[in-house]
């Protein structure tokens, strides 16, 4: 297991660089053989039918996951060994009855004040800053369980944002969100993006949202199949494999 500063050569600046990864659960091997690269400020998009180990390769870029191999990071103007990187978990499921507020959220990840004191003034604008961040001031007193698809996950990226990354991890965001939604969210992902000259990893099924936005799009099925553009990927063969003669299973 290695993470370090990449020493080998990229024709372009290179955020994230994963080389030679495998995974092993038990007996059974998840991932094999992984290449991947991430450039400094590009989109990549992680594609490959249920189970192929998408989120498990997410985890172990975030350090949550034994491996083998090489996960190197290189951040331009920085000496730091790990970049920051943000995660945005697979929607996770919260109860409507459920009290707790977005502001309420933001305070028990942010802050060490005992809840039962209520968010200071400071905190309450450092919230609103953060939420200002996806253009969602207007949802800080909302509960989380009342919140769209769309809403929850632009609190969860607001969430991921503080502190600012380098890195952008973001999984299924779009699962669970309408179609409108999607494009709302995907234009954002591609503000911020941006804005903070940041790089985003991110897996998702909506391939329709690929050539639009992804640099690069990088097809999984516990070892690499295919990387490339998102008209490469989409269109080859082995993309038609995979999702085809499993019956469209995505
Ligand atoms: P995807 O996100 O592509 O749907 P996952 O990374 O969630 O795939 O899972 C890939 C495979 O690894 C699945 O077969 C899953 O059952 C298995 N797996 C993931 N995490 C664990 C774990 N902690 N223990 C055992 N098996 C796991
Ligand atoms: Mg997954």
């Amino acid at each position: 297991m290695n993470i370090g500063n990449h020493g080998g050569s990229c024709h372009h600046s290179c955020c994230l660089r994963v080389q030679n990864l495998s995974v092993q659960i038990g007996s059974d091997t998840i991932l094999k053989d992984i290449d991947l690269h991430v450039h400094c400020g590009e989109m990549v998009a992680l594609i490959g039918p249920n189970g192929a180990g998408k989120s498990t390769l997410l985890k172990t870029v975030l350090g949550q996951q034994e491996y083998s191999g090489i996960i190197s990071f290189s951040v331009p103007g920085q000496r730091t060994r790990r970049p920051k990187i943000g995660y945005v978990p697979q929607s996770p499921a919260f109860d409507p009855g459920d009290p707790v507020t977005v502001m309420d959220l933001f305070a028990c990840c942010m802050s060490k004040r005992p809840a039962f004191l209520g968010p200071s003034k400071a905190m309450r604008q450092k919230v609103l800053d953060c939420l200002d961040r996806v253009h969602g001031e207007d949802l800080i007193d909302k509960r989380v369980g009342t919140l769209s698809g769309g809403e929850l996950q632009r609190v969860l990226l607001a969430l991921a944002l503080e502190p600012l990354p380098n890195v952008l991890i973001l999984d299924e965001p779009l699962s669970g969100v309408d179609v409108e939604g999607m494009s709302a969210l995907m234009d954002m992902l591609d503000e911020i993006r941006q804005r903070y000259d940041l790089s985003i990893l991110m897996t998702t099924h909506d391939f329709a949202m690929l050539p639009k936005y992804a640099d690069q799009v990088v097809l999984i099925d516990h070892t690499v199949i295919i990387s490339g553009t998102p008209l490469h990927v989409l269109g080859s063969d082995a993309f038609y494999q995979v999702f085809h003669r499993k019956g469209g299973l995505l």
